[in-house]
């Protein structure tokens, strides 16, 4: 959490005559949309209007959340956004560790900005800005947003949307309180935020229940044709832009999939591999068991980062060149070596 004295100064700058404005990364999730929404609202109660910017459109099973849909997109309206950060005395980063991850055209508007800047993430290696609370341990930016209006003494102002939101990103970001950050704090914040009304079916259900007949055409495909490599520990999923075209994707739709790979008993890395739509890469998702760690595993190499146990990153190869980088590293990879099973 930020020092007393950080919270003090923290507080005063969070007055009417400055303007507030919360920046989010690339591609936001739930946990992204939901930090930023529910910061927001914590704000509103606490007498300061803040504006949310993304750089690019997130997933429609996001747009539930309350005030989703007032939310800018960099991608769709770049002279609003830019002018919106211009304008910002005070810029809280959310869920994001470096302006570089928040994409190539709002990363330059977030470094050159004069703003105050305000981190709050769960990333490894954040960069350094004016104030820091970074912690690794905490599953989701959204739990530390409740730690912070906690430690603001402005917890009475997480109403009902603010506490839908932070539930959201809770949920999503511990694979439904399930991932090894799920911890008994976890579950005492998630349970204050049902008794501020935050309801766990609707949310689950608007979040989660959301399917459509060409996402599950696409798992199909790449369940199908999916390989085990290094002793069955590490699982490899692949698509291609052209599955992606076929199946009419949309954003959002292979969220997940990565998943499938590291349920498979004895697995303990799954890498998913997918041609971008428009550019000429290959976006990967690691996923990982226990102390197997992708985010350095990714920094390394494959242009990425992310968490111990969740991680991403690029490569600019065919995907089959990729794959077969991918198949040759792990070779050396000392935590995949000489398995344990009997
Ligand atoms: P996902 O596989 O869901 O895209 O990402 C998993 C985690 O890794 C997320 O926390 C995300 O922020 C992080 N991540 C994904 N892609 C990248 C990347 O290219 N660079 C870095 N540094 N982190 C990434
Ligand atoms: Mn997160």
């Amino acid at each position: 959490m930020f020092t007393p004295q950080n919270l003090d100064e923290i507080r005063s700058l969070l007055c009417k005559e400055n303007k507030v404005v919360i920046v989010t990364h690339y591609n936001p999730d739930g946990d992204a949309i939901g930090s930023s929404l529910g910061l927001k609202h914590i704000l509103r109660n606490y007498g300061v209007e803040a504006d949310v910017v993304v750089p690019n459109d997130f997933p429609k099973f996001l747009k539930w959340m309350p005030e989703a849909k007032k939310i800018t997109i960099a991608d769709y309206k770049r002279k609003k956004a830019r002018e919106i950060l211009q304008s910002a005395d005070v810029l809280f980063i959310l869920d994001f560790n470096s302006p570089q991850r928040s994409g190539d055209l709002m990363a330059p508007w977030i470094t050159n900005s004069n703003s105050i800047k305000i981190l709050i993430d769960h990333h490894q290696m954040p960069d350094a800005f004016d104030y820091v609370y970074s912690d690794t341990t905490q599953p989701a930016t959204c739990q530390m947003i409740y730690n912070f209006a906690d430690a603001l003494g402005a917890k009475e102002h997480i109403d009902l949307q603010a506490a839908q939101c932070l539930y959201c990103g809770i949920m999503t970001d511990t694979g439904g309180f399930r991932f090894r950050s799920t911890s008994a704090q976890t579950h005492r914040v998630v349970a204050d935020l049902i008794e501020k009304g935050a309801e766990p079916s609707m949310i689950a259900s608007s979040t989660w229940d959301t399917n459509t007949l060409s996402r599950f055409k696409l798992l199909g495909l790449i369940l199908g044709r999916m390989e085990l490599a290094a002793d069955g520990q590490v699982a490899i999923l692949t698509l291609t832009r052209d599955e992606l075209r076929t199946y009419g994707f949309e954003k959002g739709d292979t969220e997940g999939f990565v998943n499938y790979g590291l349920s498979i008993q004895g697995v303990k890395m799954a890498a998913f591999f997918m041609e971008d739509l428009y550019e000429d890469f290959i976006k990967i998702s690691f996923r990982s068991k226990d102390d197997l760690d992708v985010n350095q595993f990714s920094r390394k190499h494959f242009n990425g980062g992310g968490h111990i146990n969740a991680a991403g990153g690029k490569y600019y190869k065919t995907l089959e060149s990729t794959v077969a980088d991918f198949q040759r590293i792990i070779e050396d990879e000392p935590s995949l070596q000489a398995s344990d099973s009997d």
